[in-house]
C-alpha cells in the first residue's frame, strides 16, 4: 500500500506529505474525492484552458492568414507594377538587331526593375529558342533552384498574367526565411518572352506573427490564472457554510444536539440554516420526548415489578404448600396443584429477569468485582447442571486448555451467563454432546459453549439478543425461558467490559463465546476463542473418539 494511505501517512502534516512526491498522485486523488472547491476549481480550469487553448488557435490562424494575404497583394501590385514599368521601357528601345544593344538593354531593364520593385532578388529567363542574338538570363540573389519547375512550366505558358508560390529563401548562416516567388512573363523586342521572377521575403510579416502570437499566450495564461484564482475565492465563499453544515450535522449525528449552524444574512445559504436549526430543534424535543416516555415506561414496569413481588411471594408460598400435600388430593386437584406450582415458579422467573432488565435501563447496576477463576467456575456449572443434562441424554465435555488463574469478574453474573448458555445447549442441543471451551490470552479469558443440535438461521441469529425474541415459540420447553435470558446475559458481559458473540448453522448447532477483558486490557487484539467454530469443531460433530475432558497449566 502506497505510504501515503496508511493512517500515520494521513495524520502526518500537509507539507509533510506534499514534499514526498511519491504520494502526489494519492493525494491528489484522495483530495479530488474529498473536496468540493478543488474539483469545481480544476473542471473550471480545466475548461477554461481548452476555451483560452482553441480561441488563441483559431486567433492565430486567422491573423497568420491575414497578414499572409495583405503581404501577397502587397507584392503582386509591386511586381506588377515594376513589370509594367520595365515592359514600357523594352518596348520604347530599338536595338535593331544588335545583340550588344540587346545585352545592354537587359540589364537596364534589370536595373529598372530593381528600382521600381521593393526586392533585389531578381531573376529573367529567356522562353524562346536559341537566338544569337537575345540577350542571356539575368539573376540577381535568387537561386534558379529554389524555383520550382511546375511554377516555371506555368509562367513559361502564359495564360494568366502571374503566378505565386511559398517558398523557404536562404537567410544565411544556414538559415531560412518564408518568402514568396511572383512569376510572369516579359516580351524583349525583337527576341520574345522571357520568364520574369521577384522573390519577397516574408521574415518582417514573420515577427509580427511571433510576436502576435506570443502576446495570445501570455494573455491566455494570465486569464487562465486569474479565472482560477476567481473560481477559488467565489467557491470558498460557497462553501465554507456548507462544511460549517457537514461538521454540525455530523456532530449531531454523533449525539450532541445542541449543536447549531450559525446564521448570517437573508440570503439562501442564511435561509438553509435556519431550516437546518429548525430540523435539529425538532429532532431534540422528539428525543427528549421520547427518551421522557422510556425513563416512565422503565420506572413502570420496575414498579410493576416490585409491586408484584408482595403477593406473588404469597401466592407461591400457598402454591409451595398446596403442592407439598398433592398427594392429600384426587388426582384431578393433584395436577391443578402441580401445574400451579409449575407456573408460580416461570412468573417468578420472569418477574426476576424483569427487574434486572430495568435496573440495567436505569443505569443502577454495580458490579460485585472479585477475583475468580473461570475455568472452575465453569466446571461448578457443568457440575450443577448434569442432572438436566441426564434428562436430556447429553453429554458435556470440558476443554480447558487456560483460564484457571483468576480474573476480577462478578461471579454471581458470569455463572449466570453460562448457565443461561448451557441451559439453551442443552435444551436445543438434540441430545449431541455439547463442548464447553475455555481458554485465555494476554488480554483476556473466554468461554465458548458449542451444541451441534437445531442451529439458527442468520436471521434468527441476528434477533437472538433481543429481548422477548424466541425463535421458535412452540418449541417444547423443559426449562420454562422467558425469552430474556440472552439479553441480560448480554447487558452482564457488557458491564464487564466483555463480549457476547454467537455463531450458528441451521443443523449444525450453535457456538456463543463470552469473552471477558482481563483488568486494565481492552478487547482489540486476537481474542482467545474463536466465535466461528471453523471446520475442524464441525468435524468433531462425527468424530468416532468421545471428545476427552483436557485441561493443562493457565497461559
Ligand atoms: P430463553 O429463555 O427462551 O432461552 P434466551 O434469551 O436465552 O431465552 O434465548 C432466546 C432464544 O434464542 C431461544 O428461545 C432460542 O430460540 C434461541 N436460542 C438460544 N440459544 C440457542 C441454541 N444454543 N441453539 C438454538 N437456539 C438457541
Amino acid at each position: 500500500m502506497a505510504p501515503a494511505s496508511t493512517p500515520a501517512a494521513a495524520s502526518r502534516p500537509p507539507v509533510t506529505a506534499w514534499r514526498d512526491w511519491r504520494a502526489w498522485p494519492e493525494s491528489l486523488a484522495s483530495l479530488w474525492r474529498r473536496s468540493l472547491r478543488f474539483r469545481t476549481v480544476l473542471i473550471t480550469v480545466a475548461l477554461t484552458a481548452l476555451a483560452i487553448l482553441i480561441a488563441c488557435v483559431w486567433m492565430a490562424l486567422a491573423i497568420q492568414n491575414d497578414l499572409f494575404q495583405s503581404r501577397l497583394q502587397q507584392v503582386e501590385s509591386d511586381s506588377r507594377r515594376a513589370t509594367q514599368a520595365a515592359q514600357r521601357y523594352l518596348d520604347a528601345a530599338e536595338p535593331q538587331g544588335d545583340a550588344v544593344q540587346l545585352q545592354l538593354l537587359m540589364k537596364q531593364a534589370v536595373r529598372n526593375l530593381q528600382q521600381q520593385s521593393a526586392t533585389d532578388m531578381i531573376a529573367v529567363y529567356r522562353i524562346a529558342k536559341y537566338s544569337p542574338i537575345a540577350p542571356q538570363d539575368v539573376t540577381t540573389g535568387l537561386e534558379k533552384s529554389i524555383i520550382s519547375a511546375d511554377l516555371r512550366a506555368k509562367v513559361r505558358a502564359g495564360g494568366e498574367p502571374q503566378w505565386w508560390q511559398s517558398v523557404a529563401l536562404p537567410a544565411g548562416e544556414g538559415q531560412q526565411v518564408a518568402g514568396i516567388i511572383v512569376g510572369q512573363q516579359i516580351t524583349v523586342p525583337e527576341v520574345g518572352p522571357y520568364e520574369l521572377y521577384f522573390a519577397y521575403d516574408l521574415g518582417a510579416a514573420s515577427q509580427t506573427l511571433s510576436f502576435i502570437q506570443a502576446t495570445l499566450w501570455i494573455v491566455g495564461i494570465a486569464l487562465l490564472i486569474l479565472i482560477g484564482a476567481i473560481a477559488w475565492f467565489v467557491l470558498r465563499s460557497l462553501t465554507a457554510p456548507i462544511s460549517a453544515a457537514a461538521e454540525t450535522s455530523a456532530k449531531l449525528a454523533a449525539g450532541d444536539f445542541g449543536e447549531r449552524l450559525p446564521v448570517h444574512g437573508e440570503d439562501e445559504l442564511a435561509t438553509l440554516g435556519r431550516s437546518f436549526n429548525a430540523m435539529a430543534d425538532s429532532i431534540e424535543s422528539q428525543i427528549k420526548e421520547l427518551a421522557d416516555l422510556s425513563l416512565v415506561q422503565q420506572r413502570f414496569v420496575s414498579d410493576v415489578s416490585h409491586e408484584l413481588r408482595t403477593p406473588l411471594t404469597t401466592i407461591r408460598l400457598a402454591s409451595d404448600m398446596l403442592n407439598d400435600s398433592r398427594d392429600d388430593f384426587d388426582p384431578a386437584t393433584a395436577r391443578a396443584a402441580e401445574l400451579l406450582h409449575a407456573q408460580v415458579q416461570r412468573f417468578e422467573t420472569l418477574l426476576t429477569d424483569l427487574l434486572e432488565i430495568s435496573r440495567y435501563d436505569a443505569g443502577s447496576v454495580q458490579l460485585e468485582l472479585e477475583p475468580t477463576s473461570l475455568a472452575h467456575l465453569a466446571e461448578d456449572v457443568i457440575a450443577s447442571m448434569s442432572q438436566l443434562a441426564e434428562q436430556h441424554h447429553t453429554s458435556v465435555r470440558l476443554v480447558a486448555p487456560g483460564a484457571y488463574s483468576p480474573v476480577d469478574m462478578d461471579p454471581r453474573r458470569i455463572r449466570r451467563i453460562v448457565r443461561n448458555l448451557l441451559g439453551n445447549a442443552i435444551e436445543h442441543g438434540e441430545g449431541h454432546p455439547i463442548v464447553v471451551t475455555v481458554d485465555s490470552n494476554q488480554q483476556a479469558v473466554a468461554i465458548g459453549v458449542r451444541d451441534f443440535g437445531l442451529g439458527m438461521t442468520p436471521e434468527e441469529t441476528d434477533r437472538v439478543f433481543d429481548r422477548f425474541w424466541r425463535a421458535d415459540p412452540s418449541r417444547v420447553r423443559t426449562i420454562g425461558g422467558t425469552g430474556l435470558g440472552l439479553s441480560i446475559s448480554l447487558g452482564d458481559a457488557r458491564l464487564h467490559g466483555g463480549t457476547l458473540a454467537v455463531w450458528s448453522a441451521p443443523g449444525k448447532g450453535s457456538n456463543f463465546v463470552l469473552t471477558l477483558p482481563r483488568a486494565g486490557q481492552r478487547l482489540d487484539g486476537a481474542m482467545p476463542i474463536p466465535v466461528d467454530p471453523g471446520e475442524d469443531a464441525l468435524a468433531s460433530l462425527g468424530a468416532t473418539q468421545p471428545i476427552g475432558v483436557t485441561s493443562g497449566s493457565d497461559s
